[in-house]
């Protein structure tokens, strides 16, 4: 990978390169994708590009390969780790969606049973 092409600070630029370790799921060449380290669900992946983008707001159309790619491979992953009727996909993205880790990254939630609610309706 060039090197503008990470952070170094950054903890998923980290686990991509082998830095840091992760419970790896499925690697190619745009896109790799490791368990959550605080699991929400039965099943609890993150697809993250290769590549260091820091949210879907600062995307530009040379990721949109690893973009598409970390949907296309969603539902083979999903049903291959234990979601093989359905799964939710969250990309939570910047202050508003209450994003933590600075590099886009791909929630897949599901497991054999329905999840709850996607967010809690306002009260009328
Ligand atoms: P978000 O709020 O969408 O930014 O979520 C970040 C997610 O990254 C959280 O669900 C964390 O549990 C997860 N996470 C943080 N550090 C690690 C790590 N080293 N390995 C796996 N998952 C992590």
């Amino acid at each position: 990978m060039h090197e503008a092409m990470h952070d170094p600070n950054c903890v998923f630029c980290k686990i991509v390169r082998g830095e840091i370790p992760s419970r790896k799921a499925y690697e190619d060449d745009l896109v790799l994708a490791f368990h959550d380290i605080h699991p929400i669900a039965p099943v609890h992946l993150l697809i993250v590009p290769k590549t260091h983008v820091a949210t879907l707001a600062d995307a530009q159309a040379g990721h949109e390969p690893a973009l598409g790619r970390m949907m296309g491979v969603a539902a083979r992953l999903a049903a291959e780790q234990g979601s093989p009727d359905g799964f939710r996909m969250i990309v939570n993205t910047g202050r508003v969606g209450r994003q933590e880790v600075m590099h886009v990254h791909a929630h897949i939630v599901g497991g054999n049973e329905p999840l709850g609610a996607m967010l809690p309706r306002p009260k009328q």
